[in-house]
């Protein structure tokens, strides 16, 4: 990857695209300790904000891309450094000048011209929401669904949804998606630092979420509650952003979760960042899995506020990491080392780099990857 070329200018750049809290760092070195790069490869983030807001020369562009904005130092900033939005506006200056990682530009392309990363029809949305008999949204609905790509064009994902609409049924909840109109909620493209796609991209969904019909807004995806809940800010919106599981945790308290089947299996839950550490939510998911009679449910060694990310976050997902650098190999190895059968987590994100990790350490034998509303489904005798 070429090296930056260098701007006196980049600090001003890098404010100007939201990166403003920059000229507060102390150089503390708090969130390079924290970083969980430094966990497989040596990343220095004190030392890039440093070489930002001095714009010298010679920083690579390896180190700038490499974050997956797993939250984790702005969580402990001492400063309140907005560390990700400097590092997303610098990417951002390094997109206009024409440097951006070569895996990432079939997503970005495909965002454009498809509204979805994964380089599917636009149609495909209709058709997959009919096949898994989601009706469109009208006026009688609890809920607007706003549903994530990856269950659409990821095979995978599409069981998650498939057993998430059973659970929603069940429980009373009633729902509706606009397959034709909505787009990606576009935070993998803001995260890497593609503004004015991630823009477009969000004034074609507010004006979805905007619409009178309905003010509750349920995502499956703890990235789609993020953009709807901040960068589209729900409050503005007048609509209510909940996660799946805050809703299905609801319906648990309220008893209209018939939980049946006993399931006999090891589990350890694995807090995506997106719902954790950037949304703070860590009970509802562990409220669901705890009523499942018959598992036992074992914490990893990073877990809640302390969490390792899966590496998916920030374009993680679209990156080629060397397998011994992957994050989700790191949590496969960490779920293994508590003994657990199962790694159960409620991200689309999450699922496919946990999945994948399982699937290049050869471990498909000995533990696997559910989302939360998998393991309900299981033990509500939901046939997918
Ligand atoms: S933790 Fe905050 S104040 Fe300390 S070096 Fe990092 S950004 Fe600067
Ligand atoms: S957000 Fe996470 S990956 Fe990115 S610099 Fe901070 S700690 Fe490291």
């Amino acid at each position: 990857m070429p090296t930056v070329t260098p701007m006196l200018e980049i600090a001003e750049m890098v404010a100007e695209l939201g990166g403003g809290s920059l000229q507060v760092c102390m150089q503390c070195g708090t969130c390079t300790a924290v970083c969980p790069w430094n966990l497989v490869a040596e990343n220095n983030p004190r030392m890039m904000l440093r070489q930002i807001s001095l714009g010298l020369e010679g920083y690579e562009s390896e180190d700038v891309w490499r974050c997956v904005t797993c939250n984790l130092c702005v969580a402990r900033c001492p400063r309140g450094v907005e560390i990700i939005d400097v590092i997303r506006s610098t990417r951002g200056v390094m997109i206009d000048s024409g440097s951006v990682p070569a895996t990432y530009k079939g997503p970005l392309a495909s965002l454009h011209g498809e509204g979805n990363p994964w380089q599917g029809d636009r149609a495909e949305r209709r058709v997959v929401a009919e096949e898994l008999g989601l009706e469109e949204l009208h006026d009688g609905h609890q809920y607007h669904y706003f549903t994530c790509c990856s269950q659409t064009y990821d095979p995978r994902n599409r069981r998650v949804a498939r057993a998430l609409a059973s659970l929603l049924g069940v429980a009373g909840v009633s729902f509706g998606v606009r397959s034709d109109d909505q787009v990606c909620c576009g935070d993998q493209a803001r995260k890497v630092g593609a503004e004015e796609l991630f823009l477009e991209l969000r004034e074609i969904n507010t004006r979805l979420l905007g619409s009178p019909e309905v003010s509750k807004v349920l995502t499956v995806s703890p990235h789609c509650l993020n953009v709807i809940k901040h960068d589209c800010a729900e409050e503005h919106l007048g609509v209510v952003v909940e996660h799946y599981t805050q809703v299905l945790d609801h319906a648990l308290k309220e008893g209209r979760l018939p939980l049946r089947a006993r399931v006999h299996k090891r589990v350890t839950y694995h807090d995506p960042c997106y719902l954790g550490r950037h949304n703070g939510v860590y009970d509802a998911p562990r409220n669901l899995l705890d009523a499942i009679d018959g598992l036992t449910r074992v914490e990893m060694r990073h877990s809640r506020e302390s969490s390792l990310c899966c590496g998916g976050g920030g374009g993680g997902l679209w990156a080629d990491v060397p397998i011994e650098k992957r994050f989700a190999v790191m949590r496969v190895r960490e779920a293994l080392s508590v003994d657990a059968e199962v790694i159960a987590t409620a991200c689309p994100h999450c699922i496919s780099m946990l999945e994948d990790a399982v699937k290049v350490l050869d471990l498909e034998e000995r533990i696997t990857v559910s989302d939360v509303a998998e393991l309900l489904a299981e033990s509500m005798e939901l046939t997918p």
